[in-house]
C-alpha cells in the first residue's frame, strides 16, 4: 500500500507511523527524520536544512523532493511506503505524483489526514521526547516511558528536539497553516484523503487509521 500519513506538527505521525509499519510491513519514509540524521551526520544538505528548521520554516521543494524521488527507487518501496511529513506543499504534492506516475507507474492509495486542535498541539510538541539510539517517540505525561528518560524498546536516552520550543512550535503551526493545509483539498479532490480525529487515546487512532486504509484498499 502506498500512503501519506499527514497533519500538523504533534498531530501523531511519527507515533501512528510506528505501528503503522508493524502491521503493514511497508518502510516509513520521514522526511524529517532523514533531515535530522543528515545534521547529525554534518553533510552539506544537514547543514543548509537545519537553518530552515531551527527557524520553524520549511526545507526547500526542490531539496525535499530530490530526497524523496530516491528513496522511493530504493527496492524496499516496490510493494509500498509510509510517507511521513511529505508532502507538506502543493508543488510537493504535484511532484509526488509527477514521480509516482512516471518513474513508478502507479499512484498513492491513501493519504491520512490526522486532525488535532492548536492548543493540544503545543502541548503534544513541548512534552515530546525521542530516544536518541532507536527514533521511538515518548511524552512526558501522555505517553511516559517506564524509567524516567530511558526508553522502553532499547534502553537508550531520550532527548527533546530543539525545535520542540514554544516559539519554534508556534511558527511551525503556522505554516502548516498557511502552506499545507491546501493539501486537505488537493487530495479531498481526487477522492482518497481519510480524516482521522486525532485528539483521542493512540490506540483508538491506531484503530480507526487501520480500519479506513483496510476499507480503501478493499475498493482499490
Ligand atoms: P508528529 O510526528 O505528527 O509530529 P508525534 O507522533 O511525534 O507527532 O507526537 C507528538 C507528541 O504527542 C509525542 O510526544 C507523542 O508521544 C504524543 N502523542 C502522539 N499521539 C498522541 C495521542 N493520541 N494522545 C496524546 N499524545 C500523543
Ligand atoms: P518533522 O520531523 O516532520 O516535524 O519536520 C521537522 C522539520 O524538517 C520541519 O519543520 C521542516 O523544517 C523540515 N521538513 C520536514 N519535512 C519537510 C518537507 N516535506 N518539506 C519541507 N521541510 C520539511
Amino acid at each position: 500500500m502506498r500512503v501519506v500519513l499527514m497533519g500538523p506538527p504533534g498531530a501523531g505521525k511519527g507515533t501512528q507511523a510506528e505501528k503503522l509499519v508493524k502491521r503493514y510491513g511497508f518502510p516509513h519514509i520521514s522526511t524529517g527524520d532523514i533531515f535530522r540524521a543528515a545534521v547529525r551526520e554534518g553533510t552539506e544538505m544537514g547543514l543548509k536544512a537545519k537553518e530552515y528548521m531551527d527557524r520553524g520554516e520549511l526545507v526547500p521543494d526542490e531539496v525535499v523532493v530530490g530526497i524523496v524521488r530516491e528513496r522511493l527507487q530504493a527496492v524496499d518501496c516496490g510493494q509500498g511506503f509510509l510517507l511521513d511529513g511529505f508532502p507538506r506543499t502543493v508543488a510537493q504534492a504535484a511532484a509526488l505524483d509527477e514521480v509516482l506516475s512516471a518513474d513508478m507507474m502507479t499512484t498513492l492509495d491513501g493519504v491520512v489526514n490526522v486532525d488535532v486542535q492548536e492548543e493540544e498541539l503545543v502541548a503534544r510538541l513541548t512534552g515530546r521526547r525521542i530516544c536518541r539510539s532507536c527514533g521511538s517517540g515518548y511524552h512526558i505525561k501522555f505517553h511516559p516511558p517506564t524509567v524516567r528518560n530511558v526508553c522502553d524498546k532499547c534502553g537508550g536516552e531520550l532527548y527533546q528536539r530543539t525545535d520542540d520550543t514554544v516559539d519554534t512550535v508556534r511558527q511551525r503551526l503556522a505554516v502548516y497553516r498557511s502552506q499545507t493545509t491546501p493539501l486537505i483539498e488537493y487530495y479531498g479532490q481526487r477522492g482518497i484523503l481519510l480524516t482521522v480525529d486525532g485528539a483521542r487515546d493512540i490506540e483508538e487512532v491506531f484503530r480507526e487509521i487501520t480500519a479506513k486504509l483496510d476499507e480503501q484498499a478493499k475498493g482499490r
